[in-house]
């Protein structure tokens, strides 16, 4: 479904992503681990068209991808979910909802959002009880929730993620990766770009390590966890 060959991204003449190559099949749960700059935001940032200094081949669903911008990703069936969520905070919990669906406003499928606004609120009840409330004022967890359903009322076939589990309580963090893996078994495809390379790779079908801008390591979730190396260099084990 995704397959990126040979990518590296530049922040001017700084490459930040040096020849890397990754696919994600349609229905599998993807984990890209790594420590701090390893460059797993830079590579996200390139599928999804927010930075545009970037060489090499990007393909998705058999089509290339280049020269789009952030909606034109959006567009062609791929969300993000930001590090850091980047909701709107003075705005109430369902017009940053309706923010992901801005593409089908503009085309009056009022419908078919009303549809999603259920089911994202069915995923999250939590929402619904939030409704007009500022998003700024939710908890952590909260917020997140938010920028997950946000992300998926563009109806994405690719739901990327960024450190979804930074700065939440572990029982949080439990509940939003729970919540991935039951939107995989509905069908959607994920690409989960993560510190927390334990948990990551639990609900992964397959991961990848980044390392300094290169891919050291790659395989099925479940070997990766019992790696020598990743357990000591992100599993925090001997
Ligand atoms: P983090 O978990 O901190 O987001 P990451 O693995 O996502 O880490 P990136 O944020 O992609 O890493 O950063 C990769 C490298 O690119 C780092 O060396 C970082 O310092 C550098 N970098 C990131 N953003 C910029 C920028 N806007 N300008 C210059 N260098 C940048």
């Amino acid at each position: 479904m995704l397959r990126i060959k040979n990518l590296k991204c530049y922040y001017g003449r700084i490459m930040a992503v040096k020849g890397v190559s990754l696919s994600v099949q349609q229905g599998e749960l993807i984990s890209l681990i790594g420590a701090n700059g390893a460059g797993k935001s830079t590579l996200l940032g390139a599928v999804c068209g927010i930075l545009p200094n970037w060489r090499g081949e990007i393909w998705f669903e058999n089509k290339l991808l280049k020269g789009l911008d952030p909606p034109g990703i959006v567009k062609k069936g791929i969300s993000l979910v930001p590090e850091g969520r980047l909701i709107f905070p003075p705005m109430n919990v369902m017009d940053n909802l309706k923010l992901g669906a801005y593409t089908m406003y503009r085309q009056k499928r009022y419908k078919e959002i009303a549809r999603d606004m259920d089911m994202v609120i069915n995923l999250f009840p939590i929402l619904k009880q939030r409704a007009s409330q500022p998003a700024g004022t939710l908890s952590g967890g909260e917020q997140q929730m938010l920028a997950i359903g946000r992300a998926l009322m563009a109806r994405p076939r690719l739901l990327a993620l960024d450190e979804p589990s930074m700065g939440l309580a572990p029982l949080m963090v439990e509940k939003i990766l729970e919540t991935l893996v039951l939107l995989k078994q509905q069908g959607l495809t994920i690409l989960l770009v993560e510190q927390n390379a334990q948990a990551a790779l639990k609900i992964a079908d397959r991961g990848y390590v980044l390392e300094t801008g290169k891919m050291v390591l790659q395989g099925p979730a479940s070997e990766l966890l019992s790696d020598t190396e990743v357990k000591r260099a992100y599993l925090g084990k001997d």
